[in-house]
């Protein structure tokens, strides 16, 4: 761990809650659904698409799981009667799965089908592999009836090029990200240059068979090796789009993405959770916090 992440990470907890919002502010909308919102309004008008996320995962109490599910539902009724160009994202284990998988599909179905009548969209994030077969598993269950839910695979998994390709005569719409959870090695791509030759291997079967793929990463090299697959594959606009997480420099390469017409949908995550969500973070993933302080001197791209 480089010296600048051991001090930033170290400090942080003694840091003063206002100090602590100051660096959250950079990646999080606000508390309230009406600064998700306000964020999402002033996205659009720059010419990005938003996926909103409510902070928070792990809930173990049903009450507290209903009333987050309800949340979602409010959130979808804002996004829709604001006429804002926005869906979804929501952790599974915020809307049940730690208490049971049924727990998590009865919600899921809930959020699927009142999206489906305000022709909106909900995605599944994937979240440690303890975790995947019973997303993956939901996610085709409810797919076979509604076709407004996607989900995300990730490409330092050892199994997701297979996994995907038994689902590529569905038609389905996934997020491809590279894995932000610590994986055993028996299981997942350790290296920079094997998660990078994965994540476009994965890439290219979804451009040659004509699946939806959301491109979510921030690496620069990355994208403009994808920027040469949809070339040689003359992947259609409406086939593909990039996603980022909110807050993180691009270096003008979002621009980029628009004025090639391509879409780009952020990331947003908001809510109560942002204290302990940042904090989370940076113990669990200490690079964050590199990111984190080279992303506070650097420019934000919109
Ligand atoms: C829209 C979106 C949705 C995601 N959903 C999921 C999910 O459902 N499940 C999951 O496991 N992971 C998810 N991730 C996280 C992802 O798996 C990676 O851990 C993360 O994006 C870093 O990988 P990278 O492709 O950006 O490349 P990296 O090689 O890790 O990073 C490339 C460069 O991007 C910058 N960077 C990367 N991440 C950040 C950051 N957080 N803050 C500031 N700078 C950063 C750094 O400068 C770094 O050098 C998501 C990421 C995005 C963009």
């Amino acid at each position: 761990m480089s010296l600048l992440n051991n001090i930033i990470i170290k400090t942080m907890p003694i840091l003063p809650k206002k100090m602590v919002k100051i660096i959250a502010d950079k990646y999080v909308a606000g508390n309230t659904i009406s600064d998700a919102i306000h964020k999402t309004k002033n996205l659009n008008s720059q010419g990005y698409e938003v996926t909103i996320d409510l902070l928070g995962e792990h809930i173990k109490e049903l009450d507290e799981i209903n009333n987050i599910t309800n949340i979602y539902i409010e959130l979808l009724e804002q996004i829709h009667s604001k006429n804002l160009l926005s869906n979804i994202s929501v952790k599974p284990t915020h809307i049940g799965l730690d208490i049971g998988i049924d727990t998590f599909k009865k919600n899921a179905i809930k959020l699927v089908e009142k999206a489906q009548k305000l022709n909106n969209f909900i995605r599944f994030d994937m979240e440690s592999s303890t975790t995947t077969d019973a997303t993956i598993e939901t996610f085709k269950e409810i797919h076979k009836e509604h076709k407004n839910i996607g989900t995300v695979f990730q490409a330092y998994l050892k199994r997701t090029y297979s996994d995907l390709e038994n689902l590529m005569n569905q038609q389905i719409n996934f997020r491809l990200c590279k894995g932000i959870y610590n994986e055993d090695a028996g299981i997942a791509y350790k290296d920079y240059n094997e998660i990078n030759e994965n994540y476009l291997k994965i890439a290219e079967l979804a451009f040659k068979n004509d699946s939806y793929i959301g491109l979510a990463t921030h690496d620069l090299n990355l994208t403009k090796r994808l920027y040469d697959l949809i070339d040689k594959y003359s992947v259609p606009n409406d086939k593909f789009e990039f996603q980022v997480l909110y807050g993180v420099p691009m270096k003008g390469w979002l621009q980029k993405h628009l004025d090639n017409k391509f879409k780009v949908r952020v990331y947003l995550p908001y809510g109560p959770q942002w204290y302990e969500y940042s904090i989370r973070r940076l113990k669990e993933n200490p690079n964050i916090a590199k990111y984190v302080a080279k992303s506070i001197f650097s420019k934000r791209d919109y």
